[in-house]
């Protein structure tokens, strides 16, 4: 029988799955491969700067992945599945052997098409190279136009105004953070970027860019010396295509994390999994990606992988917090609960009274204790009472105590 797992894709959804696996026991071969030059690092980082720039921090040091017994293959691309023989084909034009394969490949920016950009040359935003080109390019007093209004252009707009680059940032939708957060999320996070001095033009796009000057949909011009897009992100699947897995909207896999060949998984932001009931969702997010890979490692070793945590993720513009826990889907009621020190939480709740979503938004972390008890009473499955939810006066830890 074919010995070993191997591991497309070294981001942390892969190496969590190489962890996973180890931590249940298993003990054949394992391979990881990864087209990054990069020991595998974290991505959070790249778009949260500290006065250096982007910060280089490994997932794990060099030693670990001997320790583990785990070959990691660096600046190395699977280019070829065959399902019949179980094998992979290497860039290197290798070929190697799996009982198990897992496909962590994540997803890769949305392009804008060129014709809508002209003469600018733009940049996108998904590597540790990216993000060290865009920070050593970008010095002060320069214009910046960042096209797309979600994690990757606020938290960079934050990075580069802090740097004293004149910010302009252009949102398609009515609202920043639109599928994210909830309207009142998206205004105080709009607020704050105004109040240190970045424009953002919603419901807004670029009709075309020529000698440095963007050219909008309102009809005003900015001065654009540099651009960058980030307008969201797409699934990398090309290796599933290829191998006829099916594939809607990501990888389609079961809750262990297999595709429709049993030997096949895929986790992390490449794929498609079943949420409650017959709902499936694609997710985009570190904790997510982490957390799926190790209970893929899990399923690979052969074990039933531990329960889902609901998502959470977290994003730091300036010197603010925003977090988010849960899942939005269709909420039956939206609870506003003021935070003493300024900021707020948002919150959802089913048609049951429980508790499916929330987004806090603060200075410093003065969210990150709400967050973490809230994400407590949805895994208690309580039904806390709205009014008491909205009240700064009633503490969380109170409701929670009551269950
Ligand atoms: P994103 O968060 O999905 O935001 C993209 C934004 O661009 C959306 O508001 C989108 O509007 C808008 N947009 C789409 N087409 C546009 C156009 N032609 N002109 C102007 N705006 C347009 O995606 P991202 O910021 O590119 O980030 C990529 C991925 O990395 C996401 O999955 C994100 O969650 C993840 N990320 C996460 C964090 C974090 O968790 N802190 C940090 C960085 C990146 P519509 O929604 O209407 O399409």
């Amino acid at each position: 029988m074919t010995e070993g797992i191997v591991i497309v894709g070294a981001g942390h959804c892969g190496v969590s799955a190489a962890h996973g696996a180890r931590m249940a026991g298993y003990r054949g071969r394992i391979t990881l491969i990864g087209d990054d030059t990069q020991l595998p690092y974290e991505r959070p980082p790249l778009s949260k700067w500290d006065a250096d720039g982007p910060p280089l921090r490994p997932i794990f040091p060099d030693d670990w992945y001997q320790s583990h017994d785990i070959d990691l293959r660096r600046a190395t691309q699977v280019t070829s599945i065959d399902r019949n023989t179980q094998l992979v084909t290497l860039s290197t034009n290798e070929t190697l052997p799996y009982a198990k394969l897992l496909l962590a490949t994540g997803a890769a920016p949305r392009r804008l098409p060129a014709d809508a950009l002209n003469d600018a040359q733009p940049r996108y935003l998904r590597s540790y190279s990216d993000a060290l080109t865009l920070a050593r390019n970008i010095s002060a007093g320069a214009d910046v136009l960042i096209i797309g209004g979600g994690f990757i252009g606020l938290e960079l707009a934050a990075c580069l105004s802090a740097r004293k680059a004149f910010v302009h940032v252009v949102e398609a939708h009515d609202r920043i953070l639109a599928r994210a957060v909830p309207l009142e999320i998206s205004q105080m996070v709009q607020q704050l970027h105004a109040d240190r001095g970045v424009s953002i033009h919603t419901a807004t796009s670029v009709t075309t860019i020529e000698d440095n000057v963007a050219f909008l949909s309102s009809e005003q011009g900015v001065r654009a010396e540099h651009v960058i897009i980030g307008i969201g992100s797409a699934p990398i699947t090309y290796l599933a295509d290829q191998a006829g897995l099916k594939v809607e909207n990501g990888i389609v896999v079961d809750e262990r994390f297999a595709t429709q060949e049993p030997n096949i998984f895929a986790a992390g932001d490449c794929c498609n999994v079943p949420v409650a009931g017959e709902a499936r969702a694609r997710f985009e997010s570190w904790q997510v990606a982490a957390d799926q890979g190790f209970r893929a490692g899990q399923a690979m070793a052969g074990i039933t992988p531990d329960p889902a945590p609901p998502p959470w993720f977290w994003s730091d513009q300036f010197d603010h917090t925003l977090q988010v826990v849960g899942t939005r889907m269709g909420q039956a009621s939206h609870i506003l609960r003021p935070l003493a020190g300024g900021g707020a939480i948002a919150l959802e709740t089913d048609s049951n009274g429980h508790i499916t979503y929330a987004a806090g938004f603060a200075h410093g972390n003065a969210v990150g204790r709400d967050i973490k008890i809230i994400q407590k009473l949805m895994e208690a499955g309580v039904t806390p009472d709205p009014a008491a939810l909205a009240d700064p006066k009633t503490p969380l830890k109170t409701i929670l105590r009551q269950r």
